[in-house]
């Protein structure tokens, strides 16, 4: 059986940490800086890092349709900037600025939203969508992430704070999250999106 290849946007941000946990759960993990690094890949996460930044090095290097094509065709999971950079809409926070957006999911997102870098917190989820039967909650770190303001259309809102607000969402086989699971020791959040490759 041929191994998953799972492609991680090396243009900015947390991609090495991504690259890291693909690799200890057994997959092939490359970075991906170039529209024809897209051409073999299973899926691709789109890490956190400044979703300003991120949006226009890929709109310099080429990489705005061939990541909207590919997202039509295979899973993408954005984490943190990542989430905005996959978002249709985000709000006025950054109205009249030059911030390229895939725009794909149905999602609403403002950025920012939990204050500074200094509000930046750790905080346990409970997670519906591990369908093993597991309980154990998942540690969420959050640094000046955005927040799911609200799912559209066919785009579900899998995790959500005790005080409801949503910071997780699926819509067929795309996924984001306001966190970074890449910088915890647990590795299921990359393994449910595994499952949907
Ligand atoms: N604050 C960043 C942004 O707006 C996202 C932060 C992150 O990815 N950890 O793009």
């Amino acid at each position: 059986m041929k191994t998953m290849k799972i492609g991680v946007l090396a243009l900015q941000g947390a991609f090495i940490e991504h690259i890291n946990m693909l690799k200890s759960l057994g997959v092939e993990a490359v970075e991906v800086r170039l529209p024809e690094q897209l051409a073999d890949l299973d899926g691709l996460i789109i890490p956190g890092g400044e979703s300003t930044t991120i949006g226009k090095l890929a709109r310099r290097f080429g990489l705005m349709e061939p990541l909207r094509d590919f997202a039509d065709a295979k899973p993408v999971w954005g984490t943190c900037a990542g989430m905005i950079f996959l978002a249709k809409e985000i709000g006025d926070d950054t109205a009249g600025r030059d911030q390229p957006l895939l725009g794909m999911m149905d999602i609403e997102v403002a950025r920012n939203a939990f204050g500074r870098q200094v509000d930046s917190f750790e905080t346990d989820l409970d997670v519906s969508v591990f369908s093993n039967g597991d309980k154990r909650p998942f540690p969420a770190v959050f640094i000046r992430a955005p927040k799911l303001v609200a799912a559209k259309g066919t785009a579900k809102v899998i995790a959500t704070l005790p005080d409801g607000t949503a910071v997780a969402a699926q819509q067929g086989h795309w996924l984001v999250t306001s966190f970074h699971p890449e910088l915890t020791g647990d590795g299921r959040f990359h393994e449910y999106f595994l499952s949907l490759v």
